[in-house]
């Protein structure tokens, strides 16, 4: 029988476990949220993720600047925040409006406060093997896998996309298990061919029902990053419904992938109070 991974009751889990770690570990961590505009997507994460901080014990602060705020105004607000030691993680929200130079912006966040793990020296430590932070979305995932007990070393992982902050880190991680992975993306020739080898699937395109069932090999886990619109509902790339009998696993959405990215959000800020403690003591 196809086992559903339920995302929101582990992410729920993990949140319950964390705030009573932090509730007894007489440390204060707190995020600092930074968002450019008012675009309504970018906006609900934000509320989203300030929410959580809430549920889980740890305090937050949220910056929000105009639309039209130049690049030189993000890397200040990113520097003070850089600067407070009260802050422990930082989150500049993703994507920033085009004129800002946002790979600048991402660089200027501390390392050590990098919760979202996009930084390039962040990123390069996951790409050497030693992980330190790592974004959230990919390490989620592996967290679901993990809860789950499903093996990944010598399966073969396909990762369909090649984003930063999906996948990118994704494959790296997978790699770093000891999974043989292959990176798919726009230009690749005969992805369907690809996919079909995959004991391990994970989909972030953007693409509602993108993934046929034809194209699923039968056994395969199948992750769905996916956060699309269809006739007024949220699905993901994966064609559920299609899918779901051929699979050994499968990832809703929602209640999948999207959940655990917001608890392992909760968890980096908490590691970030954490390393940070152990610094100034
Ligand atoms: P992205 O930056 O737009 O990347 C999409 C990737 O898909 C690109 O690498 C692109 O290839 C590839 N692609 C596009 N068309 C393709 C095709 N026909 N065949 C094969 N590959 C194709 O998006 P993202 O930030 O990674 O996000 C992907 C999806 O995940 C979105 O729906 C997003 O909303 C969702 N998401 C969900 C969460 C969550 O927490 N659930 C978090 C982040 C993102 P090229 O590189 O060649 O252009």
């Amino acid at each position: 029988m196809t086992m559903i991974l339920d995302g929101k009751k582990i992410a729920d889990m993990r949140q319950k476990i964390l705030k009573e770690e932090i509730g007894s570990s007489g440390l204060s961590p707190r995020l600092a949220t930074i968002i450019v505009g008012s675009d309504p997507a970018s906006q609900m994460y934000i509320r989203m993720k300030h929410r959580a901080c809430e549920q889980v014990g740890i305090g937050s602060v949220g910056r929000e600047l105009s639309g039209d705020a130049t690049t030189g105004q993000v890397l200040e607000a990113v520097t003070q925040l850089n600067n407070a030691d009260d802050i422990h993680g930082i989150l500049v929200q993703l994507p920033l409006p085009k004129h800002v130079d946002s790979e600048r912006v991402i660089a200027a966040v501390r390392p050590d406060k990098d919760v979202d793990g996009f930084n390039p020296f962040n990123l390069g430590l996951l790409f050497s093997g030693r992980p330190r932070f790592v974004p959230c979305t990919p390490k989620g995932i592996m967290t679901l896998l993990a809860e789950y007990k499903i093996e990944l070393a010598g399966t073969r992982a396909v990762v369909i996309g090649r984003s930063i902050d999906v996948g990118r880190p994704m494959a790296a991680l997978l790699m770093n298990a000891d999974a043989t992975v292959t990176v798919c993306h726009s230009k690749t020739k005969d992805l369907a061919y690809e996919v079909n080898r995959a004991d391990i699937l994970v989909s972030a395109v953007g693409k509602a029902h993108f993934i046929t069932r034809e194209m699923v090999r039968p056994g395969a886990v199948v992750i769905d990053v996916g956060i699309n619109q269809l006739n007024g509902k949220l699905v993901g790339d994966v064609d559920f419904a299609a899918v779901k009998d051929i699979a050994s696993a499968i990832t809703p959405v929602p209640g999948g992938v999207g959940p655990m990215t917001i608890a392992t959000l909760m968890e980096n800020t908490y590691r970030a109070a954490i390393v940070r403690t152990c610094e100034t003591v």
